[in-house]
């Protein structure tokens, strides 16, 4: 008896398969390409380098999921026997990465499914996949309440599902009453955080979430923008000993760690104690500054998510320990305004939303329209999603840039997106790693509008 292929099955699960012309924004997963199957892509134009003009048309060869040749003009024939997909008419970049998303955070579900890791992760897969069609071949997850994230990245990876490449942090890491640990409000998130009250602990807090999968180490110095931990003058929430020990024991397992913090002293002790990512980062001073560039660590400002809050301030403000409006309001438009300060200070700048499957899949290509209104040069932009997260995230080397020996993770638009950033709302075309995940078809029906609660 033939086996039902993995796909088919996934696919059955999650609900997926294309059940007639009347759902329009049915979606359907591809089987995945062999991997010695060649593919041609034609572009009409190409973004090889993003945040340096696009340049005319190339013919790109991809082989076993790279970029074998990459060559001026259009040929067809340049690999015989290779699938031609025809992008003359479109602009080739690549692949939109998010260095700040929770994927299995989901706070409009029900409470059958926010109780069921099965249900969870089933619903992370298949955000995950609406994610890949709207351009999104690359994200760092910063942390989940259920461990689910670990088990939907191993199944992208190995070809099950479809879905961006995943960096997992798992479980978010803070100190007993820290920002993840504790609810503000009945209706807040409930995170099911590793507990990190002193050096012993954080250590251990760390090597778990190592043993357990993580990629990446996410720890909450600050409480939240929406709290009064998260106003500029706040001190960490957070000792000194404790962050250091976080850092050290990652380092010590060769993984990056990503400091949530608003507050100037927060942000500051976390640069100093060697973080390699600043989240949210609102209230950066001249000493951090100073401090970014020294460690060469990033910024990842997540405007996305304060323009959210912003647009329902009277749900956000008040609550435990929480901001009246106006003092909200000053931190929205702190947050908003945050990529251009970072931007013109010089600070290396990643780009991530905080978003998950409570907001459209376009997030991501809305924080760069986001990034824009703050002060951000559209190209500059267009950069930190691609090649700049990609350094921020240490595949600097492998994914954000169109070159050979790179990941094929490559997007194609209508219109130029560093001369309007509405284009990447609307994929022509997404690849990752070599396999199509749609032509033409990318876009859904209906996006819908976002609704519920953001984690910060
Ligand atoms: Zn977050």
């Amino acid at each position: 008896m033939k086996a039902l292929p993995p796909l088919a099955i996934a696919a059955a699960l999650l609900g997926l398969q294309p059940s007639g012309a009347a759902r329009a924004n049915t979606v359907v997963i591809a089987p995945p390409a062999p991997a010695a199957e060649a593919s041609v892509v034609l572009a009409g134009h190409l973004i090889a380098e993003p945040g340096e003009p696009a340049l005319g048309a190339h013919t790109l060869v991809i082989r076993e999921g790279r970029l074998a040749r990459v060559q001026p003009g259009l040929d067809a024939n340049i690999e015989p026997g290779a699938r031609v997909i025809d992008l003359s008419d479109a602009y080739v970049l690549p692949g939109l990465i998010d260095a700040h998303m929770h994927l299995a955070i989901d706070s409009d579900v029900d409470p059958v499914t926010l109780a069921s890791p099965a249900r969870t992760a089933l619903a992370t897969a298949a955000y995950a996949q609406r994610l890949l069609r709207a351009g999104v071949t690359t994200v760092r997850d910063v942390g989940d309440n259920s461990g689910v994230t670990y088990a939907v990245r191993d199944a992208i990876d190995s070809g099950a599902l479809q879905g961006p490449r995943i960096l997992a942090a798992g479980r978010i890491i803070s100190r007993s009453g820290g920002h993840g640990a504790k609810r503000a409000s009945a209706a807040e998130i409930a995170y099911a955080p590793a507990a990190c009250d002193g050096v012993e602990s954080c250590r251990r807090a760390v090597r778990e979430n190592i043993e357990a999968g993580a990629d990446w180490i996410k720890l909450t110095v600050s409480g939240s923008g929406r709290e009064a931990g998260g106003q500029p003058q706040a001190a960490p929430n957070m000792f000194e000993d404790e962050v250091l020990a976080a850092v050290a024991a990652a380092r010590q397992a060769g993984r990056p760690v990503a400091a949530h913090a608003h507050s100037t002293a927060a942000i500051n002790l976390a640069l100093r104690s060697g973080v390699r990512t600043i989240e949210h980062g609102t209230y950066f001073d001249e000493e951090s500054v100073a401090l970014f560039k020294q460690q060469r660590a990033y910024l990842v400002p997540t405007a996305f998510v304060a323009n959210y809050v912003a647009s329902k301030l009277s749900m956000f403000a008040g609550g435990r320990d929480g901001r009246g409006s106006d003092d909200l309001r000053s931190w929205t438009e702190a947050a908003k305004a945050g990529p251009g300060r970072a931007w013109r200070a010089g600070v290396p700048l990643a780009l991530g939303t905080d978003g998950g499957p409570s907001f459209e899949p376009t997030a991501t290509a809305q924080e760069i329209g986001l990034y824009v209104q703050s002060g951000v040069p559209l190209a500059q932009a267009v950069r930190a999603a691609t090649a700049g997260n990609a350094d921020a995230l240490g595949l600097g080397a492998e994914t954000g840039r169109v070159r050979v020996g790179y990941r094929a993770d490559l997007i194609a638009v209508a219109g130029d997106p560093q001369g309007d950033a509405a284009h990447l709302q609307r994929m022509r075309m997404v690849m990752k790693q070599g396999r199509l995940a749609c032509l033409r078809d990318c876009t859904e029906a209906s996006a819908g509008s976002p609704a519920g609660q953001p984690s910060k």
